[in-house]
């Protein structure tokens, strides 16, 4: 099948055309800063000369419009028609507890999602848009919603359930529902054929770091746990974000600094984090290994609090799971940061967890890091989102044919 891949931001438009059959890339690339100034559009197809171009994106609708001109066009093209793509795979953010896995989008899923909008207000909104805009120049191509919480919706309801009264689950839907699904899927999969095992008898971790850090634990192919809650604000910190803290805090700060409830949780998103806690140093963890490495004290409080952090869901769900078979690090940080890797690693020793220094320093692409001796596998995996979705796309289709 050839699947188009749809990931909608605020102000950008992420795509890929994929051929399933062997996941290979046909085309792929972004609009950036759509309905501002500084558009940008970017088309890179793998067999034919990559372009970009600065130019004025009204909206969604009209970014969607010079994709389709694009992918068609007899000169940059890469299909004589769009009738050659299967289906478009929509990325959704927030599908509540109604999805647990990718559907063809009908009128019901789509008022399902906008219902979902309530629990993910800044994305659902913009991921409509992106699948509206598509149904406009693509009316006769089978639409399909993946969503970043569908993996999650085999927690078990201890893991997912909140102390708090049981009638805001009931009436309210607060409950953990976990963020990055596409990617632990896809890393969980990938490690099972580094394991050389079928996934239904593997345990894994899977270590999605990047700006927003979820770590979860995968048996048998599902997820059980996972470290982000009802928001991706929880679980471990993160760039700018401060991951779960007692409550009460907000209450404090709100009193003692004079602010509001909206103030306290924008420093709590936008202020806290790797960021807060380097004493504004930097969010990026290039920049803190760099004063790391120098010895700078708020770059080294951060990044050992993370690794602690980290280090401490990983131990969490050896209990969870009845041991592990293999910790696997993916996404921005995860995939690039010899130090955060080592720093997790080194805490770990306590499991029989041996670390390869050298290989973990010379790690491009997937890799193992783990010693020979080791007890459990660690393995850097890079991750790929886009696959992921063009593979419950596959799923979807096939299962609304039956
Ligand atoms: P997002 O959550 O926004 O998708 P990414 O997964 O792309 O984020 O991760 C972005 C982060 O990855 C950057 O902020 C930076 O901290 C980190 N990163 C990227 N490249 C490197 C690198 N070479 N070394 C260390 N960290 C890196």
């Amino acid at each position: 099948m050839k699947v188009l891949v749809i990931n909608c931001g605020s102000s950008s438009l992420k795509f890929r055309l994929i051929e399933t059959e062997n996941e290979t890339v046909i085309v792929k690339g972004l609009f950036e800063r759509i309905g501002g100034e500084g558009g940008h559009f970017v088309y890179n197809p793998t067999s034919g000369e990559k372009y970009e171009k600065d130019i004025f994106i009204k909206d969604h609708y009209e970014a969607v419009n010079i994709l389709v001109s694009a992918l068609t066009d007899p000169e940059t093209g890469v299909v004589k028609s769009l009738d050659e793509i299967d289906a478009v795979g929509h990325r959704i953010v927030h599908g509540g507890d109604k999805f647990s896995h990718a559907v063809v989008l009908d009128d019901a899923a789509i008022k399902e999602i906008e219902k979902c909008a309530d629990l993910a207000p800044i994305h659902n909104p913009v991921n409509l848009l992106g699948i509206r805009a598509c149904m406009k120049y693509m009316p006769d191509t089978i639409m399909v919603g993946a969503f970043d919480t569908s993996f999650h919706q085999t927690m078990p309801e201890e893991a997912y359930l909140y102390g708090i009264p049981y009638e805001y689950y009931k009436n309210e839907r607060i409950r953990r529902y976990g963020f990055h699904g596409m990617s632990h899927e896809y890393v969980a999969h990938e490690t099972a054929k580094l394991l050389n095992r079928p996934i239904e008898e593997t345990k894994i971790v899977t270590c999605h770091i990047g700006n927003g850090t979820s770590i979860t634990a995968v048996k048998g192919g599902k997820s059980v746990d996972t470290s982000m809650g009802f928001t991706p604000l929880a679980g471990v910190l993160m760039g700018t974000r401060s991951g779960g803290i007692d409550p009460e805090i907000v209450k404090y700060i709100a009193k003692q600094e004079n602010k509001s409830v909206q103030e306290v949780m924008d420093i709590l998103n936008n202020k806290s984090g790797l960021y807060g806690l380097s004493d504004y140093l930097s969010s990026d963890v290039r920049d803190l290994t760099a004063e790391y490495v120098k010895g700078n004290e708020n770059a080294k409080r951060a990044l050992n609090r993370l690794a602690y952090a980290i280090t401490k869901y990983i131990g969490s769900y050896f209990a969870v799971m009845g041991g592990i078979d293999a910790i696997t690090f993916t996404a921005g940080v995860g995939e690039n940061s010899w130090l955060v890797r080592k720093l997790i690693c080194e805490r770990l020793g306590g499991f029989g967890i041996t670390f390869d220094e050298k290989a973990n320093d010379e790690v491009r692409g997937t890799a193992t890091i783990s010693g020979p001796d080791s007890k459990v596998k660690v393995f850097v995996v890079p991750t790929d989102e886009e696959m992921s979705i063009a593979r419950q796309v596959v799923q979807a289709v096939t299962a609304s044919k039956k």
